[in-house]
């Protein structure tokens, strides 16, 4: 904590009550809200951040799986500050453009498996995934295939909120209450943990592909445009694929000329060890992935579309006097956004974050699936820094606790009672920790952990 942060003191009360008068926070559960309100976090640094009272935690979730470099980087702060002060923001549309939005699209198509050399920015991850679904659309447009529109997405997938977005969003309690879009065909989830009894995980990637060629036939090829899913589903649950999953249905999107979008919002700048998972870790060669967070490790609002140059080229041909690629948002390639974003890749390349998470990230699953001798703990899954751990009301049958116990929030306020902040999801309880944490942190947050999951099987007697 710098002297600066720690002589900035807040009026707790006073804050509470503006906020509590005010401040409609995405993702709450009002009957908390009332009851307790919201803790406010004041200040962090490194993997620690500290609430309006002091109390300090280790971060557990990078934010929302965002602050991969960790918190308090002056340098990307300093960054920002000079291009705020040189050039705070000027349009990118009508062929303008600045520089660092322009040194970040080149960085980012160096860092970008091969045949992706293209970018398209926007403010996030459910904008990437809104902008990408409209390019989508004109690309088939534009090459006289209007009827290929339908996108196929997967059951408790999350792609964002933006009304695409969400419409992707294969998430059932997201949408409660909430319409969505009749443009998608929801495919099964891939869930390992889940699957069909007395089935093994290869018959259980064959029943999945299946599934998805049926619904081909079934829907058309001439009538879909694209599939889209996460490398390894994130708030969905943690979800890993079984091996081969994602190639083998990326095998028959070309067949049938359907695009192959990868969602790597989480999974991007570092989380599973590299800067992009569907090459190096999933063997795919999607034609469109979108990223946002880490890109910009949450420093500042960011998020962007990396696009195939086969698809670029129908894209950038133009369409004849007066016609422009008429999409885009006032904050596309936002200049002080994509200084951050700079700054961040060259930490992360600097420091070997991707090479750190290599390291420590099967430790940090090793020592988590320790907890796996707690009650009420059915599974504990991920890879490297994106892990989940499912609570279950028996082992056996897989029968979940009812909704009531609130099992997820229970466990993450025994964790934060002692120093450490996971995210609660209904059930489950997600760790998507900054991509720092060293052997040392991992042994301290399993000991909390420990207790943690101790004292909630107590509480639920
Ligand atoms: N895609 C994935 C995989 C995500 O996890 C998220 C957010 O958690 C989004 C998209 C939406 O991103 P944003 O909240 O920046 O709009």
């Amino acid at each position: 904590m710098t002297q600066q942060q720690a002589q900035a003191s807040y009026d707790a009360q006073d804050l509470w009550q503006k906020d509590k008068n005010h401040f409609i926070h995405p993702f709450t559960d009002f009957s908390l809200f009332h009851e307790k309100g919201c803790d406010l976090i004041t200040n962090s640094d490194g993997i620690y951040v500290e609430d309006v009272h002091g109390n300090r935690f280790i971060d557990g979730i990078a934010g929302l799986w965002c602050v991969n470099v960790g918190h308090g980087r002056a340098e990307i702060g300093q960054a920002m500050a000079e291009q705020a002060t040189r050039m705070a923001y000027f349009s990118t549309f009508n062929n303008l453009s600045n520089a660092p939005a322009t040194e970040l699209a080149a960085k980012l198509a160096e860092l970008a498996p091969a045949h992706l050399n293209h970018v398209f920015y926007s403010c996030g991850g459910s904008t990437a995934n809104d902008a990408t679904i409209r390019l989508v659309h004109y690309y088939f447009n534009r090459l006289g295939k209007p009827s290929k529109k339908r996108i196929l997405s997967r059951t408790n997938a999350y792609h964002g909120t933006t009304y695409m977005a969400a419409s992707l969003t294969g998430i059932a309690s997201n949408n409660w209450q909430f319409d969505t879009l009749d443009l998608v065909t929801h495919l099964s989830e891939a869930n390992c943990y889940r699957r069909p009894e007395g089935m093994s995980k290869a018959e259980y990637c064959d029943h999945l592909v299946d599934e998805l060629e049926q619904t081909i036939e079934r829907l058309g090829a001439d009538n879909i445009a694209a599939f889209i899913a996460e490398p390894i589903m994130g708030a969905g649950g943690v979800l890993v694929a079984p091996q081969g999953y994602h190639s083998r249905v990326q095998a028959i999107c070309r067949a049938n000329d359907i695009l192959f979008i990868a969602d790597e919002v989480v999974t991007g700048f570092g989380r599973l060890g590299h800067f992009f998972a569907s090459e190096a870790v999933f063997e795919t060669q999607p034609d469109i992935i979108n990223v946002a967070k880490g890109l910009s490790s949450g420093y500042a609002p960011l998020g962007a579309t990396l696009i195939s140059d086969a698809l670029y080229e129908v894209l950038s041909t133009p369409q004849g006097p007066g016609g422009v690629l008429s999409t885009g948002f006032t904050y596309s390639g936002h200049p002080v956004s994509c200084a951050a974003a700079l700054k961040n890749i060259e930490i992360i390349e600097r420091e070997g974050i991707c090479e750190n998470v290599l390291e420590v990230g099967p430790y940090l699953e090793s020592q988590l699936k320790t907890l796996a001798s707690h009650e009420t703990v059915g599974d504990v899954r991920g890879s490297h820094f994106m892990m989940a751990i499912e609570n279950v009301a028996n082992k056996t049958t897989k029968e979940l606790l009812p909704v009531d116990a609130r099992v997820g929030d229970r466990v993450a306020a025994e964790a934060q009672k002692r120093g450490l902040i996971i995210r609660p999801v209904g059930h489950l309880n997600i760790i998507s920790p900054p991509l720092i944490w060293t052997r040392q942190v991992v042994d301290e947050v399993v000991a909390i952990l420990n207790d943690a999951f101790a004292a909630t099987t107590r509480s639920l007697k």
